[in-house]
């Protein structure tokens, strides 16, 4: 589903990524790890195009993400198709981003309705249920700052899905959280990934990426130094840096 293929990107001169290549199946739940600054966040933020690329490319379902060629050269696609397809592609960040002046329900419907052009009956009727599916169907209602932070991240995981996305970004999503609240997140992401959403998932819970993950991707300086099954990658790291990096987060 989601096609990787020599990305560069570099902020003034400071090369963040060095051509990366990566492959997920449609499906599949890729794990992403690797030490603060090497370039996890710039990596999913190229996928749906939040930062475009310097070389290289990213393709999802075959459709090249961004941009479009013309003349042998590459243009920025106009922004109703990056928006099209960007509807494809839910993200979750590490601080929920909710608007904090719309109800959980509210969040949850504004962009199915603007984006997607559903009705408003329609667009909560898939709220109700992807609320009830994160287990926050009684907080419709309710504020964003009312919530735990646990809460909030649910209700900005529902929010994600509600644009019926082929996939799922999330990066670092229960960083931020308390630690007795991380769980309830995992819990849901455990059960999208077990009804096959495809999902790329940077994160530092190497117990969820052992369990869920099909293929863990290590980063290092820009790089990917080393991927395959979580029993390989995270169980005997063929890789010096894999290894010392294991170390610290084990
Ligand atoms: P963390 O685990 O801390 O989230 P990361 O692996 O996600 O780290 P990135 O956020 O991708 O790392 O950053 C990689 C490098 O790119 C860092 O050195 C960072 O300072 C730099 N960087 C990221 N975004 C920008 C930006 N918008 N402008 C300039 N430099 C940036
Ligand atoms: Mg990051």
């Amino acid at each position: 589903l989601v096609q990787i293929r020599g990305l560069r990107k570099r902020f003034g001169h400071h090369e963040v990524l060095h051509g990366i290549d990566l492959d997920v199946t449609a499906g599949e739940v890729l794990c992403l790890i690797g030490a603060s600054g090497s370039g996890k966040s710039t990596l999913l933020r190229c996928v749906n195009h939040l930062e475009r690329p310097d070389a290289g490319r990213v393709t999802v379902g075959g459709e090249l993400i961004g941009l479009t060629e013309r003349g042998g050269r590459l243009h920025e696609l106009p922004p109703k198709r990056l928006q099209a397809q960007r509807a494809n592609i839910g993200m979750v960040f590490q601080h929920f981003n909710l608007f904090p002046h719309l109800t959980v329900l509210e969040n949850v419907i504004a962009a199915p309705m603007r984006v997607r052009g559903y009705t408003r009956d329609a667009a909560v009727a898939t709220a109700h249920d992807l609320l009830s599916r994160v287990g926050l169907e009684h907080k419709a209602d309710a504020y964003p700052r009312t919530l735990s932070g646990g809460q909030q991240q649910r209700v900005a995981i529902a929010r994600g899905l509600a644009m019926r996305p082929q996939l799922m970004l999330f990066d670092e999503p229960t960083s931020a959280l308390d630690p007795e609240l991380v769980g309830e997140v995992l819990d849901v992401m455990r059960s999208l990934a077990a009804e096959g959403m495809t999902m790329i998932v940077v994160t530092h819970e190497m117990g969820f990426a052992r369990e869920v993950a099909r293929t863990v991707a290590f980063m290092a300086d820009g790089k990917i130094v080393e991927q395959g099954p979580p029993a390989e990658v995270l169980g005997s790291p063929g890789h010096e840096r894999t290894r010392s990096f294991l170390s610290k987060v084990l």
